[in-house]
């Protein structure tokens, strides 16, 4: 099946004893059995829930990965494969990520690989890659690192929020593991914080499965009946967003007062070439610097949008605008923050889905 044909119909079954064509919300905490240990297959929610697993099994298929397992938040799952570790163990990550996965991680700049090969060791037994990277929009070749990790025995994880599954497949092109942000593109509508982990590898997602029911970081089957529905138009909405995403980066690109423009599309972005080589298209997340460089000029175009709504997350259909200084990287030190061109000025975009010329008019008048 195509991706399209995917995202509505894995995993997917109508409703066994109704023909309800929606998955049911198992609103459930526990299953009744008949004996000790004879039952449905469902003992306890936190280890069991059919609208979960429908979800998961729906996810799975979309990254192209035999086992997929979803968590409370995108958080939780990246939590999950950090407690595979032992202690003594080293990761190594992106240097430009996700403020979040910052506070966990070590980093080094993999833009260049060859980074990644200089500072690993015996003792590395987990590559954390982000790409494109949030909010810098940096690019790693993820069959590169892939191949690093192989040789020098590390797992390989890519945080895959910012592309979506409809965007790029990291376990196609080498990783182990593709962990999302269900949160983001994939449920869509800004109404569920989820998260999500898929393998191929039987003994790792042993190990997500253990870790899902011991530690219970698990969705509810609300959320997970939101994100099966948002999943349903995700290749729609994404198709959308990289239109409006195209023609945002470019306008802005050639705007007298706009200084720089971060999108892997441009054919001058550093690693446009490797973006076209493992991305479909290239998205509808940008970040902007204006020639009046100052933190001022920012808030005064952030607080002067009145489409774009102020406020942290992405991926949803409505757009957003955010300051990553003040509000999703705050917790990265200041020098580290802007020695990777993470200044005080910069602004982030997550172009909705909205009318594309309400969106430019949108941006003219806040630029001023
Ligand atoms: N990874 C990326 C790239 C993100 O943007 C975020 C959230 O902003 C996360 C991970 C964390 O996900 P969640 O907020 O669902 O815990």
């Amino acid at each position: 099946m195509k991706f399209g044909t995917k995202a509505l119909h894995a995993g997917i079954e109508p409703d066994q004893t109704t023909g309800a064509i929606m998955t049911p919300i198992y609103q459930t905490s526990t299953y009744v059995q008949e004996n000790p240990g004879v039952h449905k297959g469902y003992e306890y929610a936190r280890t069991q829930n059919p609208t979960r697993d429908v979800l998961e099994k729906n996810l799975a298929a979309l990254e192209n990965a035999r086992f997929g397992r979803c968590f409370a938040s995108g958080m939780s799952a990246t939590e999950t494969v950090i407690k595979m570790l032992n202690p003594g163990d080293e990761v190594v990550s992106t240097e430009d990520l996700y403020g979040g996965s910052y506070r966990l991680f070590t980093q080094v700049d993999m833009r260049d690989v060859s980074n990644v090969a200089s500072v690993i060791s015996d003792k590395t037994k987990l590559i954390w890659v982000e790409t494109p990277t949030n909010p810098m929009l940096s690019i790693v070749d993820i069959s590169s690192v892939a191949e690093i990790g192989r040789k020098y025995g590390a797992k390989v994880a890519v945080d895959n929020t910012f592309s979506s599954p409809y965007l790029q497949n990291p376990l196609d092109q080498g990783a182990d593991i593709v962990m999302h942000s269900v949160t983001k593109y994939i449920a869509g509508h800004s109404d569920v914080i989820m998260g999500f982990l898929a393998t191929n590898d039987q003994e790792l997602d042993d190990q997500f499965g253990f870790i899902q029911n011991a530690s219970g970081a698990i969705p509810g089957p609300q959320d997970c009946f939101l994100a099966l529905r948002g999943i349903k138009t995700l290749h729609v909405r994404m198709e959308r967003h990289c239109e409006n995403g195209e023609q945002i980066a470019h306008y802005l690109k050639n705007h007298h007062k706009i200084l720089r423009v971060y999108w892997p599309g441009f054919e001058d972005h550093p690693n446009h070439e490797i973006a076209k080589k493992q991305m479909r298209a290239f998205g509808g997340m940008i970040s902007f610097v204006q020639n009046e460089d100052t933190l001022e000029k920012a808030e005064k175009t952030l607080s002067s949008f009145k489409l774009f709504s102020l406020a942290e997350s992405l991926g949803g259909v409505e757009s957003l605008a955010g300051h990553p200084a003040g509000m999703t990287h705050a917790s990265i030190p200041k020098e580290k923050r802007i020695a990777g061109g993470l200044t005080d000025s910069l602004i982030r975009l997550s172009v909705g889905i909205e009318d594309i010329a309400d969106l430019i008019a949108d941006l003219e008048q806040a630029i001023g």
